[in-house]
C-alpha cells in the first residue's frame, strides 16, 4: 500500500526528531515522558481508590523498605495476612492516615515549584552490590565508595540512598503501587533514601522526616534497557526466597532512573509494607523507565517458597486530606536545570518538555500506529 502524504510527513518529522536527539541516542530509547492526563483537568479518573473516608481496602502487599523486617513472615500480600489485615496484625500504623501508596489524581494535584533534586554521586558505579530476594522482593543493597545523596527538590533534609528494590504484578495492568488517575505500570522501583541527620535506620524510623522514597515507573517495551540487563544474571539466581548474590557488573544508579527528574509528584507519606511507619517524603516521577517484557518475567519467576511471590504491591490507601504536589520546571528553565549526574548536553535534550506538541504528538501511540 501507498504511504499517505500524512504518514510521510510525519515520518520526516520524526527522523528529524530522532537526529535531533541524537547526543543521547544511546539511553533515549528506555526513556519516555509521560505527561499524559496532567494537563487535562476535565479528565475526572476513575480513582476507585480515591475513597478518602472509607479508606483501607487494600489487597495488596509489599516488600520491605526497612531491613528489619526482610524475613518477616507475619504478613503477605494476600489472604488472612494480605493488607487489609495488616493492622490487626500488630502493624497498628497501617491503618495510619499517611499511608503509601496513593492513587495520584491528576487534576487535584497542587502545582508547587520545587528547586530541582540534587543529586550526588548517582553517576559512579557501586564497589559491590547484593541483591536478594527478601520473600518480598527483590532487594538491592549497594556499597559505594561515595555514597549517593539526593537533597534540594522540596526534601526536608538531605538523604543517603540504603537500597532499592521493586514492586510488580501477575500482569501487565497491574503492579505499581502508586497509582496514576487510576492507571497502573507493570513494575514500580523504589529508591530508599535516610536522612543524613539520623545515624541509624532505627532511628530514621522515628521521625516524620526519617525517609525519602523516589518510585520510578516502568513501561513494557521492545527497547533493551542495558541498565536493567545488568541486573538479569542476580535475578536469576534469586528465584528462591532468602536468596542472595552479588551483581558481577552493577549498573549506576543514574542508569536506572528516567532522564527527567524534573517533573515528580510530591506528597507525605509512609513505608508501603509493615511496620507502615509514617516517615517517607515521596517523590514519584512522571517519566518512566522501559523494560522488557522477558526482564518483567524475571521478577514474576521469584518464589517464597514454594509459590510465586506474584504480585507484591500494597493497593492505593486514603489520602485523608493530604496534598498532592506536582512540580514542574518552568519552560524557560529546562535548559539550566537537571540531573546533576548528567552532562548539560544531555539534559538540554529532554525533548518532551522543549519540543512543544508536534513532538508530543509525534510520540504518541497514535503517531505511531499511523506511521507504522
Ligand atoms: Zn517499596
Amino acid at each position: 500500500m501507498m504511504a499517505s502524504p500524512l504518514k510521510l510527513l510525519l515520518l520526516a518529522a520524526v527522523l528529524l526528531a530522532a537526529c535531533a536527539s541524537s547526543a543521547h541516542a544511546g539511553e533515549e530509547e528506555v526513556h519516555e515522558v509521560k505527561t499524559a492526563g496532567v494537563e487535562a483537568p476535565e479528565a475526572e479518573p476513575p480513582a476507585p481508590e480515591e475513597h478518602d473516608t472509607a479508606g483501607h481496602e487494600s489487597d495488596s502487599d509489599e516488600d520491605s523498605h526497612e531491613d528489619d523486617h526482610d524475613d518477616d513472615h507475619s504478613w503477605s500480600y494476600d489472604g488472612e495476612a494480605g493488607p487489609e489485615k495488616w493492622s490487626h496484625l500488630g502493624y497498628s500504623q497501617c491503618s495510619g492516615q499517611r499511608q503509601s501508596p496513593i492513587n495520584v489524581v491528576t487534576n487535584r494535584v497542587i502545582r508547587r515549584h520545587f528547586k530541582p533534586i540534587v543529586f550526588e554521586n548517582f553517576n559512579q558505579i557501586p564497589e559491590e552490590m547484593n541483591m536478594t530476594n527478601n520473600f518480598h522482593s527483590a532487594k538491592a543493597t549497594l556499597d559505594w565508595e561515595r555514597t549517593p545523596k539526593i537533597s534540594s527538590g522540596g526534601l526536608p533534609g538531605e538523604y543517603r540512598v540504603i537500597n532499592f528494590h521493586f514492586h510488580w504484578g501477575r500482569m501487565d495492568y497491574r503492579g505499581s503501587e502508586h497509582t496514576i488517575d487510576g492507571e497502573s505500570y507493570p513494575l514500580e522501583m523504589h529508591i530508599v533514601s535516610q536522612n543524613t541527620k539520623y545515624d541509624e535506620l532505627s532511628e530514621a524510623l522515628q521521625h516524620p522526616d526519617g525517609l525519602a522514597v523516589m518510585g520510578i515507573m516502568f513501561e513494557v517495551s521492545r527497547a533493551n534497557n542495558r541498565a536493567m540487563k545488568r541486573l538479569e544474571p542476580a535475578l536469576r539466581r534469586i528465584v528462591k526466597g532468602g536468596a542472595s548474590v552479588s551483581v558481577d557488573e552493577p549498573p549506576r544508579l543514574q542508569d536506572l532512573m528516567p532522564w527527567n527528574t524534573n517533573d515528580f509528584y510530591r506528597y507525605d507519606g509512609s513505608l508501603t509494607t509493615p511496620n507502615c511507619n509514617e516517615v517517607v517524603t515521596w517523590t514519584i516521577f512522571l517519566e518512566t523507565v522501559k523494560i522488557t517484557q522477558k526482564q518483567l518475567e524475571l521478577f514474576r519467576a521469584l518464589k517464597k517458597n514454594p509459590a510465586p511471590i506474584g504480585r507484591n504491591y500494597r493497593p492505593p490507601q486514603a489520602r485523608y486530606g493530604r496534598s498532592v504536589y506536582l512540580s514542574q520546571p518552568e519552560e524557560e528553565e529546562v535548559e539550566t536545570i537537571g540531573f546533576a549526574g548528567k552532562t548539560a548536553a544531555v539534559r538540554s535534550g529532554a525533548p518532551a518538555l522543549t519540543a512543544g506538541p508536534l513532538a508530543a504528538l509525534l510520540t504518541s501511540p497514535l503517531a505511531m500506529r499511523l506511521l507504522f
